[in-house]
């Protein structure tokens, strides 16, 4: 079986795997998100295991195999190895930066873009691919000026092209993990030991997929359940029976006319079922209590998303209850500004409740979950980075 990504272009990267491999569904699905024409193979004997991907057997541990359009060959590789590959893994070329954005979704792309171009210099640290939530939409039909709709991994590269074109240092496949905050500076720790220095910054990290709290889900995770759309995946269901469990999305009125989605409401997944991979579920109705099983290899989990914003609280950052960054006048109580504020003025709008960190889109509190408004919170935060540069 193999299936092609990327509208027809030719593959820059040939992958070799078995069906239910998490670690070909990250490749995948790094490779769909970041818009590079991939050819996925799908290996399903001992024989095709070792003619096509040159390993012994079907659970040979070098599998995935990645076979770039050089020639090069990478067994199993990590998201960073590849990104190495294509040339996009680079080592920050500053010691200190003035801005730094953590978060390489709508909101971070925007923010680098103003950022870089206003002559700031600008780093954007992404955990992943460029994109975000955005990147792994099929189709975004109301973003301004694409009246047919984009992909948002089409969006998302033009974006990086432009933060690039603009000098936007753009540090992928790394994580944020800590922060510390002295007068005039910032620093992040990324999880490979990398720290950034910088003047302000902007945590642009939007939200997570939530997760079910099923036992044993970690373990089906890339290997029959995913989070999200999984856009990287929907050649591979053709002709399969998938579930989509949520159901909230403006698409309502499609999925109703479409004669083959069923929709069952008042309905939980409570256990999952299957020994390398996820062969059956269980469903429980609410009402009745009535319980069945169902065969699928394909369960997509989209029951929205919560900020992962742990470091803020560990170094004081005001958040809601629900962990989002709290910014701005909704910073202020009774006009009182919040406790440890040090300066002798409110928070800008979009500042946090420590001096030059700023927060922009989804993970903001009180943010309007949109591309649009995202894109428009990442500029509006650089032009208050300018005012805190200049006057503190
Ligand atoms: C399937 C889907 C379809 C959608 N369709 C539409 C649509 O049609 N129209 C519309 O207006 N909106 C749509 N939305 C909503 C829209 O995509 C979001 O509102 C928008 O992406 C939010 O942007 P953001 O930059 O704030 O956060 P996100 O898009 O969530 O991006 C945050 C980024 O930060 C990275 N990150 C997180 N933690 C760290 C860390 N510690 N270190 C480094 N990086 C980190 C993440 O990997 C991610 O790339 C859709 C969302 C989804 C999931």
């Amino acid at each position: 079986m193999a299936e092609r990504s990327g509208n027809g272009a030719s593959p820059l990267v040939k992958i070799f795997g078995r069906l239910g491999s998490a670690t070909a569904y990250a490749i995948r699905d790094f490779l769909h998100r970041s818009d590079v024409p991939f050819e996925w193979i799908q290996l399903a004997t001992d024989d095709q295991a070792r003619s096509q991907a040159g390993v012994d057997h079907l659970q040979d541990p070098r599998l995935p195999v990645c076979v770039f359009a050089d020639g090069t060959r990478i067994e199993c590789p990590t998201l960073r190895q590849i990104t190495e590959k294509l040339g996009w893994f680079r080592t920050p070329s500053r010691s200190e930066y003035d801005l730094a954005i953590y978060g390489a979704g709508p909101a971070g792309l925007s923010a680098a873009v103003y950022g870089a171009s206003e002559g700031l210099k600008t780093v954007l640290i992404e955990r992943s691919a460029i994109g975000g939530q955005a990147g792994t939409s099929s189709k975004i039909e109301n973003y301004l000026g694409f009246p047919k709709g984009i992909t948002g991994a089409e969006l998302a590269e033009r974006a990086r092209e432009q933060a690039c074109r603009f000098g936007a240092e753009i540090l992928l496949a790394r994580e944020g993990v800590r922060g510390e905050f002295s007068a005039g500076k910032g620093t992040g720790y990324l999880a490979d030991g990398t720290k950034i220095v910088a003047r302000a910054a902007i945590c642009a990290t939007g939200v997570a997929y939530r997760r079910l709290g099923l036992p044993d889900e970690e373990k089906y995770f890339g290997a029959g359940l995913y989070y999200g759309a999984g856009a990287s995946e929907a050649l591979l269901t053709k002709n399969e029976h998938i579930f989509v469990v949520g159901g909230g999305n403006s698409a309502g009125d499609r999925i109703f006319a479409a004669p083959n989605v069923e929709v069952l409401t008042r309905t939980d997944i409570t256990v999952l079922h299957g020994e390398h991979c996820l062969q059956e579920i269980t469903l429980k109705q609410r009402d009745t209590g009535e319980e069945r099983n169902a065969g699928t290899h394909w369960l997509f989990v989209c029951i929205g998303g919560e900020p992962h914003t742990q470091w803020a609280e560990e170094v004081g950052i005001v958040r809601d209850d629900a962990g989002y960054l709290v910014t701005g006048p909704d910073l202020l109580h009774a006009g009182q500004r919040p406790a440890n504020w040090p300066l002798d003025r409110d928070p800008y709008y979009l500042e946090t409740s420590v001096p030059g960190m700023f927060a922009a889109g989804d993970v903001r509190h009180g943010s309007v979950k949109r591309c649009a408004s995202a894109v428009g919170e990442g500029a509006m935060a650089v032009a208050f980075v300018h005012r805190y540069l200049a006057h503190g």
